[in-house]
């Protein structure tokens, strides 16, 4: 038997993808050859697969080390479902089935175990004298670190891995981290030479829209209809306190939406089955504080709204992100108040690490306020620039007025480059706007000969214009060092007249976006296939619901779209589909084939009355037999055969092969000939002894036609 060995092949196998997205290829590739790895790429991107795919290409054991229980059974779920041998362990497991457990580990009958930080650490002794561990991935690496939005002291203690295992290559993976974070986790998990991948943070599936100000009462009504556009899609409200969640929800049913409310303060068991009929699709909606969503891999999450502004912008995006993580098209909608603020800061002033966050709720806010394409903002934040608009924000969506703003830029930025980059941005403006202050006199910067160029704009119009430079990714801010502000290089390209800038005057919209478009198609076709994507969704319901796993583990929604849209008409042309691998095509491909076909009848009555013959061209085309195309029909089949006939002979269809053999052929030539008839089918019927069946001789004398026709010219 051929094995398989490339990653590509096990991707296509055991995972069902075509291709591999941005950087899980080189990943991959580093991994097997030993390499150190940090993978930064947002919620979604296909981190899994960097270390899945190598698991299964590596002799022995990969350890995955995950901070969430609840993930955690959800990956291996998905793993088991694709075929693949893969186990978790974590403190909820009792004595028995862990030592079970553990045999099957030592007898390498493992490929990937999943286990919590704390887990991993007292098992340490077992690992290293009993079995051999291939690759070890650090999930969440951003909780190692006291500088990111989640830390977990437990991690801390993965430092010990590289000491006991220092040949074993480490994967450390993260959605959210900036530049210290990053360090941080180098750093603390002491990876040699590590190979560093940044994908892409944008995703551009989410569409981004802020609402400043708007009523509670408006809000609530926005809201609601907000939902009723999205009848049968679920989505996620993050609200600010337990109360408010508990609020959310109950206005919700009030108008008959199904939801339900998540925090802290519940019981573990509550929690629980809120997540789970929300993960099988029971609830649609789910208003919860930020406990919500980190153990959650729902792919088809297609809606996420902020009823108040988030505490830093690493939240609000992790949090957007939950998300279209299928990829599809998803609507992201924040609310945003004064207030908000106002109430965070309390929070803030209250709790350790105030600068820093005081800093991160001003970007939070920031980005609120923007009067660009937020996309762009929100990807500067994460270090990633954006060229071109993105035309699905709001922003985007009602343009703002622009100005070449070159000037300005520079002599902001030549004024902070003669700092040698050391001041925040309120020194900076100060020092363009040529202000007497103390501090200014005894830095000497009024000696600088960028002192006083920027008096002809006001304090506040500066404030704007250095917000824009930050949110166009020409400044960052340096949280390690006081707040201050530096050059990047795109700001450099602007100092040095490399480039031009355009910049917005700003303006605060009030403008409140509705559905993302769907597909353009005609009516009936539209309304078909979301008929057809319904039964392929109550049938994956089905088959999740005996497996006892959610839905989106059978087949995300995409895979369905993806059906939907290609219309698979036996297995072999299922294996095309993304997300249906090996496994999972012999495992359901019947299932799903027999739910085509059945739509495909079904379908076939309600489009309305056209040529006769073209409906059973179409049909003949979608891979339906004659006999199907009868029944389906309600026509005789001898009257198919005839459309057949008409088919071959005006060249809509191109060949008889699959109808008619040479030898049949030569058969009714014969009889044509010693009987003389060409339309009559009884006298050639009698001839060739009633062997040859009438549709036969029907298609024959066709065939017959169709090539004297070409002699004849
Ligand atoms: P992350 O852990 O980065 O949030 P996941 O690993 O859960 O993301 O992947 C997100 C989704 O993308 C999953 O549904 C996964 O099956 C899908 N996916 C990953 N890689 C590919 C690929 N190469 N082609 C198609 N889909 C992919
Ligand atoms: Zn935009």
């Amino acid at each position: 038997m051929q094995t398989t060995n490339i990653p590509q092949q096990i991707l296509k196998k055991h995972f069902g993808f075509e291709q591999f997205r941005p950087l899980q290829e080189e990943i991959i590739q580093g991994i097997l050859q030993a390499k150190d790895t940090l993978v930064l790429m947002p919620t979604g991107g296909g981190k899994s697969i960097c270390f899945q795919v190598p698991a299964l290409l590596l002799p022995h054991l990969t350890l995955v080390v995950s901070p969430l229980i609840a993930l955690m059974k959800d990956q291996v779920d998905a793993l088991k479902a694709n075929g693949i041998s893969a186990a978790y362990l974590n403190s909820s497991m009792d004595e028995a089935s862990q030592y079970d457990l553990l045999e099957q580990i030592k007898n390498e009958r493992v490929k990937l175990l999943y286990v919590s930080p704390e887990k991993l650490l007292t098992l340490i002794p077992f690992f290293s004298s009993q079995v051999t561990i291939s690759l070890i991935a650090i999930d969440e690496a951003h909780c190692i670190s006291a500088w990111g939005h989640d830390f977990r002291p437990e991690y801390t203690r993965l430092k010990q891995l590289k000491e006991v295992w220092p040949q074993v290559p480490i994967i450390a993976l993260t959605a959210t981290a900036d530049k210290i974070t990053r360090k941080d986790i180098l750093h603390q998990l002491s990876l040699q030479n590590p190979e560093v991948f940044i994908a892409s943070f944008d995703r551009p599936n989410l569409s981004l829209t802020v609402r400043f100000g708007v009523k509670k009462k408006k809000k609530m009504e926005e809201i609601i209809s907000f939902i009723h556009a999205r009848a049968k899609e679920s989505g996620i409200i993050y609200c600010l306190s337990r109360k408010a969640t508990e609020e959310m929800a109950a206005d919700l049913q009030a108008y008959g939406i199904s939801a339900d409310y998540y925090h802290a303060g519940m019981s573990a068991e509550e929690r629980s089955r809120v997540q789970e009929e929300f993960i099988n699709d029971k609830t649609k909606v789910i208003c919860a504080t930020i406990a919500f969503g980190m153990g959650i891999d729902k792919s088809n999450v297609r809606f996420v709204i902020h009823n108040s502004l988030p505490k830093n912008m690493e939240g609000y995006y992790q949090e957007i992100g939950r998300a279209g993580r299928d990829g599809l098209p998803s609507d992201t909608l924040l609310y945003y108040s004064l207030g908000d603020v106002i109430m965070l800061r309390n929070f803030i002033e209250e709790s350790g690490q105030k600068e820093l966050n005081l800093e991160k709720l001003n970007r939070m806010q920031q980005y609120a306020e923007a009067p660009i394409c937020r996309r762009k903002i929100l990807l500067a934040y994460f270090g990633e620039t954006l060229s071109d608009d993105c035309h699905n924000c709001d922003v985007c969506k009602q343009p703002k007025k622009l100005f070449d703003g070159t000037e300005l830029v520079q002599k902001a930025l030549s004024a902070l480059h003669r700092t040698n980059q050391s001041v925040g941005t309120n020194m900076l403006i100060d020092i363009i706007r040529g202000s007497h202050r103390k501090e200014i006199i005894e830095s000497q910067f009024h000696l600088l000969k960028t002192y006083g160029v920027g008096k002809d704009k006001s304090f506040f119009e500066w404030q704007q214009l250095i917000l824009q430079m930050i949110n166009l990714g020409l400044l960052e801010i340096a949280y390690d060092e006081s707040n201050s502000l530096k050059i990047t290089d795109f700001g450099n390209q602007i100092l040095y007249g490399r480039q031009r800038i355009q910049l917005v005057q700003p303006e605060i919209t009030n403008d409140f976006t509705g559905k993302t478009k769907t597909y353009q198609k005609t009516y009936t076709e539209q309304d078909q296939e979301e008929l057809l994507f319904e039964k392929l969704r109550a049938s994956r319901r089905v088959l999740a619901e005996k497996e006892n796993v959610p839905a989106y583990i059978i087949f995300s929604d995409a895979t369905l779209k993806e059906i939907v849209s290609k219309k698979p008409q036996s297995l072999a042309e299922f294996i095309h589909v993304n997300g249906m691998g090996e496994h999972k095509v012999k495992k359901y491909g019947n299932t799903l084939l027999k739910e085509l076909k059945s739509w495909q009848k079904e379908a076939y009555i309600k489009v309305p009355k056209a040529d006769t013959y073209k409906e059973t061209l179409a049909l003949l085309q979608q891979g339906f037999s004659v006999e199907e195309i009868a029944e389906t029909r309600q026509i005789q089949a001898t009257t198919i055969y005839s459309h057949v006939a008409h088919l071959y002979q005006t060249k809509q269809l191109a060949s008889l092969d699959s109808y008619i053999t040479t030898q049949e052929i030569e058969l009714v030539k014969k009889a044509k000939q010693e009987t003389g008839e060409s339309k009559q089918l009884a006298p050639i019927y009698l001839f060739l002894k009633e062997e040859v069946p009438y549709h036969i001789i029907r298609l024959c004398l066709s065939y017959l036609e169709r090539e004297e026709a070409v002699e004849l010219n």
